[in-house]
């Protein structure tokens, strides 16, 4: 059995390994990467969980116990890649370094933990993804008055930092879900809370999630964090004045990041509190079910509503233009003004590719300057920088060139603002084209990084260095001259130095101010005076040289790391152009118009298409459809229609069309025009949650019940079928129930879109008010069935289920006996047997409260009311034939003399 923590007797420990220990115990919750010369090694148990989880040998280290300790590691100069591996697989790793030279050190080197990887403090450009942001989440929950949840996501490879307050679970989860975060720290009151993490376990990548101590929530400790990270002076010149919970969420997330970061954090240049009511609110099951940025099934961006807009060129733009579509707008004046830049690109297309070629050279600009803040940059990485700084003065000149260009043709405002926010950087692309050379290596410690030129002492160097390389070059063909030996060499290795090397048949030879110094089997390695004297200055001149340049490139690093801002604001910039760029590119080779956007409360689409299946089909095969929705007539569409013939497509695209119309993007169709809507719904297809414990029909109801909490008269509204999980007449009893709720203006009135197969809905229509038919045309021939795809008025009566099945490979003897069952079933009239059923059960309600008003009546009677009453009711009773009444007409009746009881 290996040797565990728990099991030590510490007393017994090396000198070395209970130093070791001290600082594990300060780290207890992270795996030690303990620095020892050209390794980091891990022991005990994290020795034995590191040897599995990254498949490397397991060994033991003498330990002064009498068992070895389990060892592992790994070599320092590629321990990125391992520590990646154990992010990735969950775990929090904590580096420990050499404080101090190990040839200097008196006694044992110093070490202690330098920084603390985490999945949301990943910044190694390996572990993160190029068009995805890695967030940071922190939670917190007020208390009495002020129970609120703060808010905070910070993503540390940038320095994006947001702040906000939330007020229910429901939304505080739709929150979280947006960022998609790495990360999750919360204080202990939202564990005691009975808040449940169970939505998280459903998320594509493993969320990291650890509650924190309370003094990290502490609010003066949280305050003082914030005012002096910002150099601000109070809450409010910060935009925090009136977030109390959203400081202390934001303060202990600064805080987490200065303990894993140990302080290196000065590109976080600004906080940014927000409130949700700037952004079309979305829950979880709505961006699943429109797949904006993946889809469905495989998780794929591909087939996503970001698949299809995201030409971007930079890996900023992408994150953006991601940005983007998970938070659309609802103030008229934003989204207008990202339509302005699109429209002044498509004015100008030769200037806006030109500018989307000088940005296919720019790099990631955020995350570089991340790595320079953080001080982990390397010279590759400046020459990175120094090229994309590059293509920023022909930038300016074609934003300019643009908004000349627009403001021909009316103004545009944010065109303005973002040519006010970049910078051509030139002093800074000089400063690295002065400085470093075109080719340096990843190396920091190795020289070979600093351009001749730049330095003096640095030249000094190098001159000699180089000189005494000449020399020894010379000296090859000198020797052999003056021994008469041809096939002396001179060489170079870095444990004996410069040596000669003279093989065995010419070992006679050598003269006597050779000094042997290796032994071969080929033959004998020697040195002389001189060559030892050129050695040192070489090795010498090399030493200070490599340490010089290594200060010299630090020096060049931290002044760009100076000018943060400037270059954070021009990133922000050039992220947003090349967003809307693409946004441009995608309006104009798939034919998107400008849609009107406005306050009112229709929606109206002229030969709209779905952006996602029009891409996946080629050619001109998709057909295009209209919708016109508002608040009033055309509040509710019942759509029917065969299996197949397009509800969900229709429907979705109408979502997306507004969806799109919200980002501020063109969108396809002929024409269109979108009243603001405040949140998006979907309820679609069935989805079981095992997991989780709730089933098909359980999840399908929940999410059901969110729609008809939340939804207001502003929402939009999709079901695509509802009530399918449970039996026929449950179902349609719900369904139809839901449809009058949802439709009602005193309830919600919200313009919605209801697919469905029970075609009884469609008796809704003229009944309630709003509700409109309308069905997907499908052509007969035969036994088959074309599918027309054009939305038209009225209502379906048949689902062709059987042929669908025949189409998708049902076996022939199963779709024949189908074909018999359901000639039988229709023979018997299924339709009347079902609403038989439902006028029996409304008729037991109505005996039920029958008996009610009866016994009213008698109360009545007791109280010496007036008999007219009591005689209208008796003949609203006797005057109607229930067994003639639709259900709706029935329940009519019952709610007018309930009505009448209570007048
Ligand atoms: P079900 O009732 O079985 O769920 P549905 O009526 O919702 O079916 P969809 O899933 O919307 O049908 O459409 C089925 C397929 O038809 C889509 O995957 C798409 O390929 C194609 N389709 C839908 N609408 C159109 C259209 N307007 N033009 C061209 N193809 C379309």
């Amino acid at each position: 059995m290996a040797l565990l923590f728990d099991e030590i007797d510490e007393s017994m420990l090396s000198p070395m390994m209970k130093i070791y220990l001290d600082t594990k115990r300060k780290y207890s919750d992270c795996i030690l990467f303990y620095r020892l010369g050209d390794f980091y090694e891990m022991f005990f148990d994290d020795a034995l969980t590191a040897s599995k989880v990254l498949e490397i040998t397991l060994t033991g280290k003498e330990c002064g116990l009498k068992e070895r300790a389990p060892m592992c590691g790994v070599p320092f100069h590629s321990a990125d890649g391992y520590i990646n591996r154990l992010v990735s697989a969950g775990y929090k790793v904590a580096v420990a370094e050499q404080l101090e030279d190990p040839k200097l050190a008196k006694g044992l080197v110093k070490r202690d933990v330098i920084r603390i990887v985490t999945p949301g403090t990943v910044t190694d450009s390996m572990a993160l993804e190029e068009g995805k942001n890695n967030f940071l989440v922190s939670v917190c929950l007020g208390q009495g008055a002020d129970r609120v949840y703060g808010f905070a996501a910070a993503d540390l490879s940038t320095g994006l930092f947001y702040v906000t307050e939330i007020k229910d679970e429901t939304s505080l989860k739709d929150e979280i879900l947006k960022y998609a975060p790495a990360e999750f720290v919360y204080d202990r009151l939202m564990e005691f809370s009975g808040f449940s993490f169970d939505f998280l376990e459903h998320q594509a990548r493993h969320v990291l999630r650890s509650s924190l101590d309370d003094w990290y929530f502490e609010a003066d400790t949280c305050k003082r964090t914030l005012l002096e990270h910002y150099r601000a002076s109070d809450l409010s010149a910060l935009g925090l004045g009136d977030l109390k919970q959203g400081v202390l969420a934001a303060g202990a997330l600064l805080l987490y990041l200065y303990e894993t970061q140990k302080d290196q954090l000065s590109h976080f240049t600004a906080i940014s509190p927000y409130s949700n009511s700037g952004f079309m609110r979305l829950d979880s099951a709505t961006r699943r079910n429109l797949e904006l940025t993946e889809t469905m099934r495989e998780k794929n961006k591909r087939g996503s509503l970001l698949w299809v807009l995201d030409k971007t060129k930079t890996a900023m733009g992408a994150r953006y233009l991601r940005e983007m579509v998970e938070q659309p707008l609802v103030k008229v004046d934003a989204i207008t003004a990202r339509q302005d830049v699109i429209s002044a690109m498509l004015g100008n297309y030769i200037a806006r590719e030109e500018l989307r070629e000088y940005l296919g050279p720019v790099y990631d600009l955020e995350r570089l300057m991340g790595r320079i803040s953080m001080k982990t940059a390397n010279p590759r990485d400046l020459i990175a920088l120094k090229t994309s700084l590059e293509m920023l003065p022909p930038i300016v000149k074609l934003v300019e060139e643009l908004l000349e260009n627009n403001n021909e043709n009316g103004s545009s405002s944010l065109l303005q603002e973002l040519s006010d926010h970049l910078d051509p950087l030139e002093d800074l692309s000089s400063l690295i084209r002065d400085a470093i050379v075109d080719e340096p290596p990843f190396s920091v410690r190795e020289g070979g990084i600093i351009r001749p030129g730049y330095h003096e002492e640095a030249d000094r160097l190098r001159s000699l260095q180089q000189g005494g390389k000449e020399w020894i070059t010379t000296l090859e063909e000198s020797e052999r001259a003056r021994t008469g030996i041809p096939k002396l060499k001179v060489g170079y290795n870095k444990v004996f130095g410069y040596y000669i090397e003279v093989t065995n048949s010419y070992k006679n030879m050598v003269p006597d101010d050779y000094t042997r110094k290796q032994t071969l089997t080929t033959g004998e390695r020697y040195i002389t005076p001189e060559l030892k004297e050129m050695e040192n200055t070489i090795l010498g001149a090399q030493d200070k040289l490599f340490s010089l340049e290594y200060d010299l490139f630090c020096e060049v690093r931290d002044r760009i790391g100076a000018e943060v801002v400037r270059i954070q604001k021009t990133a922000h910039a050039l992220a947003q152009l090349d967003a809307l760029a693409s946004l441009s590119v995608v309006a104009e080779r798939n034919h998107y118009v400008r849609p009107v956007i406005n306050e009112s409360d229709e929606i109206r689409i002229r030969e709209g298409r779905h952006p996602v299946v029009e891409a996946m089909l080629a050619g001109d095969l998709f057909i295009s459809n209209d919708v016109s929705l508002n608040c009033s007539d055309h509040r509710m569409l019942i759509i029917t229609g065969p299996n197949m013939a397009g509800k969900s497509t229709y429907m979705r695209q109408v979502a997306l069309i507004t969806l799109m119309a919200q980002i501020g993007s063109y969108v396809p169709a002929m024409e269109a025009s979108i009243g603001i809507c405040d949140r998006i719904f979907t309820r679609v297809g069935a989805s079981d949650d095992l997991s989780s414990g709730q089933s098909t029909f359980m999840v399908e109801m929940t999410e059901v019940a969110n729609i008809i909490r939340n939804a207001t008269s502003r929402s939009l509204i999709i079901l695509d079928e509802i009530g399918r999980g449970t039996s026929t007449f449950d179902g349609l009893s719900i369904a139809w129930a839901v449809c009058d709720y949802i439709s009602d203006k005193e309830k919600i009135g919200a313009r919605t879109l209801f697919a469905t197969h029970y075609h009884e809905l469609t008796e809704l229509e003229g009944v309630m008010e709003g509700v409109q038919n309308y069905c997907i045309a499908v052509k007969e021939d035969g036994e088959d069935i074309v599918f027309l795809r054009k939305i038209v008025r009225g209502g379906a009566d048949k689902s062709y289920g059987i042929q669908v099945a025949r189409l998708a490979g049902v076996p022939e003897a199963v779709t024949e006996k189908a074909t018999e069952l359901l000639e039988k079933l229709t023979s018997a009239d299924i339709n009347l047997h079902a609403k038989e059923v439902i006028q029996g059960q409304i008729a037991s309600t109505y005996s039920f409260v029958q008996n009610d008003i009866f016994s009213l009546m008698d109360r009545m009677k007791q109280e010496q009311e007036s008999d007219e009453k009591e005689q209208v009711l008796k003949k609203m009773l006797e005057s109607r034939d229930l067994s003639r009444m639709t259900p709706i007409e029935a329940l009519n009746l019952l709610y007018e003399m309930k009505d009448l009881i209570k007048e």
